[in-house]
């Protein structure tokens, strides 16, 4: 029996498990390796985080995205293109030792004192600790407006890995986020007639070092604020999380926007996309992309068994999210929450790469300490 399973392979379980290599624990890291920076988002996407407050978390401090950068001679531009950031994760995994188990979990299920995992294979693991740091992918959500329309003419953000295909294409991107920024923005380069369309009246440019590392201190003390605050820094982190400023040049006199429109009606006429709009307008287009996010809800989870599901204690709040205590750690011994699932009691930081070493630390010394008693 392992002392933890790590379901997720990405910066949350990478780092989690440098802590359990590092305390040496018996693990095993399940998922695809940076599979969601790798297989799911455009490949000459840029990411919003300054690369100083990137790396990621080991004991004492090691492997940083600067020491990366020395040793591999990597100039460190800003902002950071995804391959720079994707290829540091591999080289922290390797000089971690860490271990990948390059499957997908299928069940997780528990029988009261220990929790029991199938994999892929049909392989079962069974450990007394189990962390899910699955990321958000499970949690994509497009609006029903659009959930019966054909694939070959509308999709979310997620999963478009190049925008090449929509070459002279008249592209619609819906959002006013920083994914619709970045897809109109890429987009743009790939040549595409795009057009970005949405609710709001105005879009807000912001970000800074400033702001990131105030959000890195609200993770470490937001579990014990009041819960009138709590709720106001979790209306903060999801709603006005602002475009970041690199952005502003890449869209702004290049891409035509339509503000303060709302969508009403979508369907493909004629092999084109129609929108018709609450104003009267119609709009087409060959293809739109749905930049509306993510609806993180643990029921979604498909590889947790319902009996064990049901046996998790949610939020007051938010039945979407797992009632964690101070160590990341639900109502079931054993049974801890890294990243988006996490987001509810820890604060929004932990959406973010920004919270890897709080979780990481937290989770690790808890199951050492466990362990130890
Ligand atoms: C377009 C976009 C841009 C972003 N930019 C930034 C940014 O600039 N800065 C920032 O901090 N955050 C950014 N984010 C948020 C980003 O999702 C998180 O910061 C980060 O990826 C969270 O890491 P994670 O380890 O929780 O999950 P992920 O990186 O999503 O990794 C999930 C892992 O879980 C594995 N997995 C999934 N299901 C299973 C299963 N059943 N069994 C086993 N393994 C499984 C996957 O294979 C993968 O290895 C962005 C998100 C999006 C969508």
């Amino acid at each position: 029996m392992l002392d933890v399973i790590i379901i997720g392979a990405g910066p949350y379980g990478i780092s989690i498990a440098a802590h359990a290599v590092a305390k040496k624990l018996s693990y095993k890291l399940f998922g695809y390796p940076m599979d969601f920076w790798t297989n799911q988002m455009p490949q000459n996407m840029y990411i919003r985080t300054p690369h100083d407050l990137v790396s990621f978390s080991y004991p004492e401090g090691n492997y940083t995205i600067q020491q990366f950068a020395e040793e591999t001679r990597t100039i460190l531009e800003s902002p950071l293109p995804r391959t720079v950031f994707v290829r540091y994760a591999f080289w922290f995994a390797e000089r971690a030792g860490i271990q990948f188990t390059t499957e997908l979990v299928r069940n997780l299920s528990h029988n009261g004192q220990y929790y029991t995992i199938t994999a892929e294979s049909g392989d079962k693991v069974e450990a007394k600790n189990v962390v899910i740091a699955t990321g958000v992918k499970d949690f994509q959500y497009i609006p029903s407006l659009y959930s019966d329309l054909p694939r070959s003419h509308v999709s979310h953000t997620l999963g478009i890995t190049s925008f090449d295909k929509f070459r002279g294409k008249d592209v619609i991107v819906v959002g006013s986020g920083q994914s619709a920024w970045e897809a109109a923005a890429l987009l743009h380069q790939a040549r595409s007639k795009v057009k970005l369309l949405y609710r709001k009246k105005k879009h807000v440019y912001g970000g800074s070092r400033v702001a990131e590392l105030i959000l890195i201190k609200t993770g470490d003390i937001f579990y014990k604020l009041p819960r009138p605050l709590k709720k106001l820094l979790r209306t903060a982190g999801s709603v006005t999380v602002p475009i970041a400023h690199f952005l502003k040049p890449l869209v702004e006199e290049k891409v035509p926007r339509f503000a303060n429109r709302t969508i009403n009606q979508v369907s493909v006429v004629n092999n084109k996309v129609q929108l018709k709009l609450t104003n009267g307008e119609e709009i087409y287009a060959d293809y739109v992309i749905v930049a509306s996010g993510f609806k993180i809800h643990l029921d979604k989870l498909t590889f947790v068994e319902d009996l064990l599901k049901n046996q998790i204690v949610r939020e007051e709040e938010s039945a979407a999210f797992p009632k964690l205590n101070q160590n990341f750690e639900s109502n079931l011994k054993g049974l801890f929450f890294a990243g988006p699932l996490s987001a509810h009691s820890h604060g929004p930081t932990f959406r973010f790469i920004l919270g890897l070493d709080k979780a990481s630390k937290t989770i690790i010394r808890s199951i050492t300490t466990q362990e130890e008693s």
